[in-house]
């Protein structure tokens, strides 16, 4: 990667005013329009994602101190904390629709100013979440005017010359004072220092070079995705006024609640009611897991409040669906609040047949004592 300073041609002390310069001279003379060579269009995006960098004070700060490592991605990108490190990867799982991926409306004229970022909220169901799915979603967002190509100008004309500033988007102020003349240079007023002018505007888009669509997008939603978990869908946002890049689309996804299954994190938690008998003797329950109906072995003597682990049931992780977590099934043990004469019967037949067997019980211990069985 080269060096910020080195691409815009300038120290590493010059101030705002300097650094715009160099950029808009660069700009100019690498612009995709005018500049025809093999590689200019890659030159005027380094020279735009540098300028983007050291015009802010703040990112021009981290790169000063750690270089293009301190910048974390995109510049101004938002925090991606709970994504992990996995957030460039989530880019490539978005693709357009009908064939204009965002990679096509990428390679149109980029402009040194980029668009909007946009947000959008997306709920997804609890098993969804878990597997991933593919969802056709419409957003509205500005997209480069097609009739112009973000130019802003009608088809057949085109940008002209600004002619106040003779196209190089600056005026020198002559001011004569007593010490002698002096020579001001300033942004020109006529052009706001782009250097060109736009005399019959696009009428598609009123000059603006973009306009508000409602795009389908059909995106993937990987495995593991949780509520507050954001993807990324690079260049979906609004496109930049006058054929700048697109900002980028950021879905937030929130996971609906399921009845009988809860999350947290990779694991699945759920729970079971058993009889009595069922803990004392075993059994093979059938229970819900993500994956369906799965037959639990329950074995005997289980506890109640016990918790079995069926591994590799839970939640794939997010990034590496390979991993999975588990599922905790929490067992409960109902007890009977009524009993019939039979089952009483067989009951008190199992408790006698108890006491006489097992000393160490206080059933066994009255006995003894107090000799009922003698
Ligand atoms: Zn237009
Ligand atoms: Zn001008």
């Amino acid at each position: 990667m080269a060096d910020f300073y080195q691409l815009l041609g300038v120290s590493r002390s010059a101030d705002a005013d300097t650094l715009k310069r160099a950029y808009r001279k660069l700009a100019r003379q690498y612009h995709p329009d005018i500049n025809k060579d093999p590689g200019a269009e890659e030159k005027f995006k380094e020279i735009g994602r540098a300028y983007e960098v050291l015009a802010d004070p703040d990112t021009r700060a981290r790169y000063d101190q750690f270089g293009e490592a301190g910048l974390g991605g995109a510049a101004g990108m938002p925090d991606m904390g709970d994504m992990g490190g996995f957030a460039d990867l989530f880019e490539t799982f978005f693709n357009g629709f009908g064939g204009q991926g965002p990679q096509s409306s990428r390679t149109q004229r980029r402009g040194p100013q980029q668009g909007d970022d946009l947000r959008y909220d997306l709920n997804i169901e609890f098993k969804q979440a878990i597997f991933g799915e593919q969802r056709e979603i419409k957003i509205p967002h500005l997209e480069t005017c097609l009739t112009c190509k973000g130019v802003g100008a009608k088809p057949g004309t085109g940008p002209t010359n600004c002619s106040t500033c003779g196209g190089s988007g600056q005026v020198r102020r002559a001011t004569r004072t007593p010490f002698g003349n002096f020579t001001q240079v300033a942004e020109c007023p006529s052009c706001a220092g782009v250097g060109q002018i736009i005399s019959d505007p696009c009428l598609t888009c009123g000059g603006n070079g973009v306009k508000q669509v409602r795009k389908k997008l059909r995106i993937n939603i990987p495995p593991g995705v949780d509520t507050g978990t954001k993807l990324r869908v690079s260049g979906e946002g609004n496109a930049g006024p006058k054929g700048g890049p697109s900002g980028d689309l950021y879905v937030f996804i929130k996971v609906r609640k399921d009845s009988k299954l809860r999350r947290d994190g990779i694991n699945i938690y759920s729970e079971i009611s058993i009889s009595y008998l069922q803990a004392i003797l075993g059994d093979t329950v059938a229970i819900d897991t993500v994956d369906g109906k799965f037959e639990l072995k329950i074995p005997g003597g289980t506890q109640p409040n016990s918790t079995l682990t069926l591994d590799n049931k839970g939640v794939p992780r997010l990034g590496n669906p390979v991993a999975r977590g588990n599922q905790e099934v929490l067992i409960k043990v109902k007890l009977p609040t009524r009993i019939n004469e039979e089952e009483r019967n067989l009951l008190e037949k199992l408790a006698s047949h108890y006491s006489t067997h097992n000393q160490t019980t206080n059933s066994g211990l009255f006995s003894k004592f107090f000799g009922k069985d003698s």
